[in-house]
């Protein structure tokens, strides 16, 4: 904050560049939001319930991944596990498979254990106080504060990069140690305006606002129902608000993905339980040596023990790019044919074009597949 703004003060425990807690002021936002809210918001499946699982289901699925991906996959997700008790009684590969294509596979694991926990611990109910969610594997402090506010109507707070974002603008926090979800002044302020009206309607309010609104690059300042008490907007200053972020730079991996073949049909393997797409299925991945266009036949031998003969790229071929938080992989597609009558090794399995192992999928073995024409 810069000094001489007007209703501005100091709280012990902040630095002095973010604003004490002004109740009238946490007032005057609430009053502004909810109206703004209930007439703008998005018409969302999961805003249709106040279910708490549900609302689990959709903020763990929200995590990293935009609303019109989440949309085609929550009803889904749900009619297969409709509750909690569901959830906790199948197992970890049906619960992937329905998770296929969404990415961040963790995440699935982690609401399963979750559902388990509720499920044998808590007698199938979730709680209802942000305390005992974060006891709930797989729910963090935002998570928490989502289910608790939104699900059970509580003032408990919720920051994420949107929230983060729109308070910044809205207190003009300058220094970006305090712009980001994890700033204590942030979480302050939305529990201030949480109490100061329905928890419900606020903690979506300010999460629209930011995911509508207060966007990142150019924020619609006119259609914004607090520009009137907007510092940053005051100042001229809203889109230098938050500072961009030194990005971290992606590391990228060229790799052989390689279509072991028998009789029209291919080689799917499961990979390891840990790491980079854990217990998922794709192609054995070899990494790439001497920009050649496919292995040689030792190379696929010495990889996965499986005898081939010819192998055949594509050496015009564009490679499958896949681009994973902070990693791209570059996947040049090849097939070998097996040497003899192979059955499938352990952890791996022959499927025929349009067929696929039951368990999770990820899309960018759909892609190497589809480049393969399987
Ligand atoms: S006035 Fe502009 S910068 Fe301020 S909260 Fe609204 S959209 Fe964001």
């Amino acid at each position: 904050m810069r000094a001489g703004r007007v209703g501005v003060g100091l709280v012990l425990g902040y630095s002095p560049c973010v604003r004490e807690i002004d109740p009238a002021l946490a007032r005057d936002f609430a009053r502004a939001l909810g109206p703004w809210f209930a007439a703008h918001q998005r018409d969302l499946e999961w805003r249709r319930t106040r279910d708490p699982y549900s609302i689990w289901v959709s903020e763990i699925m929200l995590q990293q991944t935009r609303v019109d991906t989440v949309r085609s996959y929550y009803t889904d997700f749900l009619r297969r596990f409709p509750d909690v008790g569901t959830l906790a009684a199948a197992d970890e590969e049906s619960v992937l498979q329905a998770w296929s294509g969404l990415g961040y596979y963790r995440r699935a694991r982690l609401l399963h254990r979750g559902a388990r926990y509720v499920h044998g611990e808590l007698g199938g109910e979730v709680p209802a106080t942000a305390e005992a969610l974060r006891k709930v594997p797989g729910i963090g402090r935002y998570t928490a504060g989502a289910i608790a506010s939104i699900a059970f109507d509580r003032p408990e707070p919720l920051v994420d990069g949107n929230v983060a974002r729109v308070l910044s603008r809205l207190l003009d926090i300058d220094d970006p140690k305090h712009q980001g979800a994890d700033a204590a002044v942030h979480w302050g302020w939305a529990r201030a305006i949480l109490e100061a009206g329905s928890p419900r309607v606020l903690a979506q309010a300010l999460m629209e606002l930011g995911a509508t609104v207060c966007t990142p690059q150019n924020p619609r300042c006119d259609e914004c129902p607090t520009r009137a008490l907007c510092s940053a907007k005051a100042a001229g200053r809203q889109s230098l608000i938050p500072a961009p972020k030194k990005k971290s730079a992606s590391t990228e991996h060229e790799l052989w993905a390689v279509a072991i073949a028998r009789r029209g049909r291919i080689l799917m393997e499961r990979r390891p339980a840990q790491g980079l797409l854990a217990s998922l299925w794709c192609l054995p991945l070899l990494p790439r040596a001497g920009g050649r266009t496919r292995p040689r036949p030792a190379e696929i031998r010495a990889a996965t023990g499986i005898q081939v003969r010819t192998v055949k790229g594509d050496a015009e071929a564009e490679p499958v790019r896949h681009v994973f938080s902070h990693r791209v992989w570059k996947l040049w597609p090849c097939t070998a044919a097996v040497v003899g009558d192979l059955e499938a090794p352990p952890g791996m399995m022959w499927i025929a074009a349009g067929e696929r192992p039951s368990g999770g999928i990820p899309r960018v073995t759909e892609k190497i597949l589809a480049r393969l024409g399987y």
